[in-house]
């Protein structure tokens, strides 16, 4: 059935996960030839600053434009790409096509930000990815302080010595790097305090349960208060209302992503956005 009607101006097509179904199979078929068929595209959700609002990064989501079915959402097709492995050519793609658009954005004479670009398990364990992200950035010409990579509380804590070894490489590289989905994985800050993250995404999850349960308001608070004294960043997802937001400006959060500021835009999109942000600032000059 199609669910999130109307999100992204597309209807998302989901099926059931609980067992490979003939769909699930010739989804995947299909997921095979999708590269080659030029079908992915990414989307933009810009990250902002909680004060001032203005944009301090986008965050590259993958959407795959499916013939028959329109727009497939990443929660269906990403695991069927980690569990065939075709996650890593995929991968590759969306890091390549990441950075070519922000080297563009940046040609094009807008402010420099960073690009965060989520990586699978799978995708973090390839031998070769310090290499592939090396040779990305060195082909697109983006320098290595605007990407940002995202891993995932749970992918982080899966083998520590392998972590570190490997964050620690990117991060002499000069990139950006966050834990995604904070607060989901069972696992503590301070287990994660070895790793060198620049900034902490706490997972939407808290943040919509903000309205339901007050306790999560304190949960939220610790979450903030012991990362910022690890030194991190603080980011919030997922925030949708003006009452969550407030709360995040009372706790000091950093930034914030969220439908209350944008939704993922198309690339045409985001660069209109940016466009006109450019306007306003360089007027205000004037
Ligand atoms: P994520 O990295 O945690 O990305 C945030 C997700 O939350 C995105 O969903 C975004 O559209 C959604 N979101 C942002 N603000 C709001 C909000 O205010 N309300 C609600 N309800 N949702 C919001 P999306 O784009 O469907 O992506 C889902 C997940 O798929 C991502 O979660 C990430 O784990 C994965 N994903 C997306 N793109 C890629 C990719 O290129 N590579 C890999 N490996 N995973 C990806
Ligand atoms: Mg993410
Ligand atoms: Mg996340
Ligand atoms: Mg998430």
């Amino acid at each position: 059935y199609a669910k999130d009607k109307g999100r992204n101006n597309y209807q998302f097509y989901t099926v059931s996960l609980s067992a490979k179904t003939p769909e699930l199979w010739n989804l995947e078929k299909s997921l095979r030839h999708a590269l080659e068929r030029q079908e992915f595209l990414l989307y933009y959700q810009p990250r902002v600053n909680i004060i001032t609002g203005d944009i301090t990064g986008m965050e590259a989501l993958l959407r795959w434009h499916h013939p028959e079915m329109g727009i497939v959402a990443p929660n269906i097709f990403i695991p069927l790409a980690e569990g065939s492995g075709l996650i890593i050519p995929i991968g590759e793609w969306v890091l390549r096509e990441a950075c070519t658009q922000n080297k563009a954005w940046q040609q094009a004479g807008f402010p420099p930000m960073t690009i965060a670009v989520n990586l699978s398990p799978k995708q973090f364990r390839q031998p070769k990815l310090v290499e592939t992200v090396s040779a990305i950035l060195e082909a697109t010409g983006l320098e290595s302080q605007y990407l940002e990579l995202e891993i995932t509380e749970t992918t982080a804590i899966e083998n520590l010595d392998f972590t570190t070894t490997v964050l620690r490489k990117l991060e002499q590289m000069g990139l950006l790097l966050s834990i995604d989905d904070f607060g989901t994985g069972y696992s503590s800050l301070s287990r994660l305090q070895v790793l060198p993250f620049h900034n902490l995404k706490i997972d939407r999850s808290f943040i919509q349960e903000l309205a339901i349960d007050e306790k999560v308001g304190h949960i939220i608070k610790a979450i903030v208060d012991l990362g910022r004294s690890l030194g991190l960043r603080l980011i919030a997802e997922g925030v949708e209302r003006s009452e969550e937001l407030n709360f995040l400006k009372s706790i000091n959060c950093d930034d914030v992503q969220g439908y209350l500021f944008y939704k993922p835009l198309s690339a045409q999109q985001a660069t209109e956005l940016m466009g006109s942000k450019l306007k306003k600032n360089t007027d205000f000059n004037l």
